[in-house]
């Protein structure tokens, strides 16, 4: 790891006016992604701007939705009462990422902004367009099982790494931002970017801002999955993740929201399943045919490369198991 600087801020003005003023610095959170990314030459910051001492750890609620600081701990928001009741979908989609002691560090703010993890992004000796832009995508041609089969460019086929975000996605949070120009709310969906020719920006953070938390807005939700399929049962990334969202009332399906992880650059909201799955009925007996057809179209347009197509099938299968525990389960 190289040498460099560390400072506390006090306040939220303080860490904005530090990250804008030295576009070598980092914010540091739980230090559970960024600290490994510098222990491997990935990211090389000149100086970490702690922000835990800001007053960003809260939970609220109100008939709005629920707002949960940037600095709340993974585990912290996934065992809050308040989420628990009112968002389950988001309890299960954080207790099905790392391990419990990674996310009694890992934060809410640090999560979203969490970088890929592309093998060729943090091996150093590799091309990479995230990492060094213009140097190539080592993953097109490499060894790429875990990469995207949605959204990607010729440039970068990685994929956002995270559980909680997928559930956001669903969700339709926003992220609450303050920067020197002051504050702003950016909806979920527009958060994160397709790499496009620019897969060095994971995002539309501008430089200097800092995410103070998130919001979900409140719903009618009553029946929720979170489908996570992986390697091992813990400590592994989604290779497909599907969270679903569905308010069921007299036996029919009212409404849905629904999105999926592991397979793009972002979080990847599935609207049309959404759609399609609205006005059917809750029923295990009938369901199973146009649920078929839903999942089968979702995964339509994909493009897999040399390791990743059994993604394909794996999602359509992912897709009906989750509706279907949802509904059921
Ligand atoms: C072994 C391992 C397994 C893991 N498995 C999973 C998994 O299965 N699912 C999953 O979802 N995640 C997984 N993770 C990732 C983990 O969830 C993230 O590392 C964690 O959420 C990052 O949060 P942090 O607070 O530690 O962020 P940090 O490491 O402190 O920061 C990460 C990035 O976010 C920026 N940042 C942090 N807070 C803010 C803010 N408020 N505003 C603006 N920028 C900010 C930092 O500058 C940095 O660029 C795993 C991590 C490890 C190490």
């Amino acid at each position: 790891m190289i040498n460099f600087e560390y400072i506390r801020a006090a306040s939220a003005k303080g860490a904005i006016d530090a990250r804008t003023k030295n576009a070598a610095s980092q914010f540091i959170a739980g230090g559970t992604n960024l600290v490994d990314l510098m222990k491997k030459g990935v990211t090389t910051p000149q100086r970490l701007i702690d922000i835990n001492g800001l007053p960003l750890n809260t939970i609220t609620h109100d008939a709005k939705g629920l707002t949960i600081g940037a600095l709340v701990p993974n585990s912290a928001a996934a065992d809050h009462e308040l989420v628990k009741t009112k968002f389950p979908l988001l309890s299960m989609a954080l207790n099905a990422g790392a391990s419990a002691q990674l996310r009694n560090m890992a934060t809410v703010g640090g999560n979203i902004m969490q970088r890929t993890r592309c093998s060729y992004f943090y091996d150093t000796t590799m091309p990479c367009n995230k990492r060094q832009p213009g140097s190539g995508c080592g993953a097109k041609d490499g060894y790429n099982r875990m990469h995207a089969i949605f959204g990607a460019s010729d440039k970068c086929i990685a994929v956002h790494p995270s559980d909680m975000c997928v559930a956001l996605a669903a969700l339709n949070a926003t992220v609450l931002v303050s920067g020197s120009k002051g504050d702003k709310k950016i909806p979920f969906a527009d958060f994160h970017r397709l790499p496009g020719s620019t897969p060095e920006l994971d995002n539309n953070l501008q430089p200097g801002e800092l995410i103070t938390g998130v919001h979900l807005p409140a719903n009618n939700f009553n029946k929720y999955y979170y489908l996570k399929i992986r390697d091992r049962l813990s400590y592994a990334f989604a290779l497909v993740s599907v969270a679903v969202a569905l308010e069921v009332k007299d036996g029919v399906i009212k409404s849905a929201a629904m999105a999926m992880g592991g397979v793009a650059h972002k979080p990847w909201r599935l609207k049309e399943a959404e759609e399609r799955l609205v006005s059917l009925a809750a029923n295990k007996e009938t369901i199973g045919q146009p649920l078929e057809s839903i999942a089968t179209a979702a995964m339509q347009g994909a493009n897999t490369y040399a390791h990743n197509g059994y993604k394909v099938k794996l999602g359509k299968a992912a897709i009906r198991e989750a509706v279907t525990r949802a509904l059921f389960s």
